[in-house]
């Protein structure tokens, strides 16, 4: 069962005092006020600066204003553009189990020697890349997977929670956001057979209802899915929404709640004194900093060495086609589990994407890989894609961290660096709960999910 925590509310802030250093405590025992115009004892000495204008970054920027501190996010390109631009949508608490399971490393390995499989590992002479694979591996088996698993519903279910209060509430603009649910499909009895097993673990270790379909039963749900399939499993507890609006949503938020934001400005130097950042430097030039907070997704590894810590945080590419809408359109979100394949409605369009490659930041649009998304969609839908109606192509860099799950907290030997990053395939999906976690931690609040399996020192 999932449920909001009380103390989280979407349009309340919180009373803050400074501390010495610059760094915020929430006043304990001070109930939250209604009004955003929150009150200080003391002056702020500078804004928070938030590095990386994704949705892990806009929903730190958001949950920091909350709590009445002022806010500067920068980015090294436009806001909203990275990762959260083109994804699929999918606010999955379903998609609780990790990358990182029993036999995902041979698939890997053995696609090196094919041209073209949804999971890719491309040969790379950097040895970060093998460093994250040998980590990686090591994470592929039974007991590593449940446990990456309740560390990421946790952050999923929370966040499902906070998602239907910020658009209920109007925090946030709609975004063709719908709690309806998405269906696993299957074209083979056998695929569907086997997923069973899934299914029946995911209920077992972490209390997820599922409902079957039969064929016959999902053909009438979806008129746009050729007849014959085998049928498909319903998770009532995803929803959707469409993250070019939502990124749009939340920067109108952001301005309206104060925050700065620069676009454009790279963070490329840390300056340092004893355990303490003191400014950072960016294209746009040097600036002294109080606290920082690093949501540079896939980038973050980049960082690694002036933090002096290890950051296994590994781009993962991803593809989408953002089609305009067909005469039929399917009503749910559809997951293609035999391609490897989402689809999601949106009010304007459809959008079809996945794939994983793992090959650094190759910034080239690869035909083949828009070419597998088609051929998997169309092996479901009565209709083939239409080229003609192919709006956009796109691809991202997913933040794919060593255990899949992500890196949330302070960065260790740093007192003022913190991070949010590595949120691999759910980055929208745990992005309101991460938020307010690195917000708690931060303020010295009590934490409303146990913060140590996201600890950054897992690693170092
Ligand atoms: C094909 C595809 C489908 C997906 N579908 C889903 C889905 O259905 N549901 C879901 O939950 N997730 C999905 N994801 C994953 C999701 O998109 C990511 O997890 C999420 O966007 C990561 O957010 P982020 O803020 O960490 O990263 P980003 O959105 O990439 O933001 C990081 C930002 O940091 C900036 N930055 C980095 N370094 C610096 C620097 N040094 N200085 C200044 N700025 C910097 C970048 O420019 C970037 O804007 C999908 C991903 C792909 C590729």
């Amino acid at each position: 069962m999932i449920s909001a925590p009380a103390d989280l509310a979407y349009g309340d802030s919180f009373r803050f005092r400074m501390v010495s250093g610059g760094s915020i405590r929430q006043m304990s025992g001070s109930p939250p006020i209604s009004d955003r115009a929150v009150q200080t004892t003391h002056a702020v000495r500078r804004p928070i600066v938030v590095v990386g204008g994704g949705v892990i970054g806009a929903a730190c920027a958001g949950a920091l204003s909350q709590v009445g501190a002022p806010v500067l996010l920068i980015d090294k390109g436009a806001f909203g553009h990275g990762c959260s631009y083109g994804n699929c949508g999918l606010v999955s608490p379903s998609h609780l189990l990790p990358l990182s399971r029993p036999g995902t490393v041979w698939n890997g390995l053995a696609s090196l020697f094919k041209r073209n499989a949804p999971l890719q590992f491309r040969f790379q002479t950097r040895s970060q890349f093998w460093a994250w694979l040998w980590r990686f591996a090591r994470n592929c088996n039974h007991a590593s997977m449940l446990q990456a698993g309740h560390a990421r519903q946790v952050l999923l279910d929370q966040s499902r929670v906070l998602y239907e209060e910020m658009f209920r509430s109007g925090f946030l603009e709609d975004c063709d956001w719908v709690p309806g649910g998405t269906l696993v499909v299957f074209r083979s009895h056998s695929a569907m057979e086997e997923f069973a097993e899934t299914e029946a673990l995911l209920r077992r270790e972490f209390g997820l209802e599922a409902t079957p379909l039969s064929g016959e039963e999902l053909s009438q749900r979806e008129p746009a899915l050729r007849s014959g399939l085998a049928g498909a499993w319903e998770y009532r507890c995803d929803g959707h929404l469409r993250p070019d609006k939502l990124m749009c949503a939340w920067k109108k938020r952001l301005l309206e709640l104060g925050v700065r934001i620069r676009e454009h400005c790279e963070l490329f130097c840390l300056e340092f004194s004893d355990d303490e950042v003191t400014s950072i430097v960016t294209t746009a030039g040097r600036m002294e900093v109080d606290q920082l907070i690093l949501c540079t997704g896939a980038w973050s590894q980049l960082l690694r060495k002036q933090l002096k810590i290890r950051l296994p945080v590994e781009p993962g590419k991803g593809y989408s086609i953002t089609l305009r809408r067909p005469p039929v359109t399917p009503v749910s979100p559809l997951i293609f589990e035999e391609h490897h394949v989402a689809l999601t409605p949106f009010q304007e369009g459809i959008r079809i994407g996945s794939t994983m490659e793992f090959a650094g930041y190759d910034k080239s649009m690869r035909a083949p890989r828009l070419t597998l998304l088609k051929e998997g969609a169309n092996a479901y839908l009565r209709n083939p894609v239409d080229e003609l109606s192919i709006e956009e192509k796109w691809y991202g860099f997913r933040p794919m961290s060593a255990d899949d799950v992500p890196l949330i907290g302070r960065v260790p030997g740093l007192q003022n660096v913190w991070m949010a990053a590595g949120h691999g395939m759910l980055g929208v999906s745990m992005a309101p709960s991460t938020a307010q976690l690195l917000v708690e931690l931060l303020t010295g609040t009590h934490p409303h999910v146990d913060p140590f399996p996201y600890r950054l020192e897992r690693f170092n």
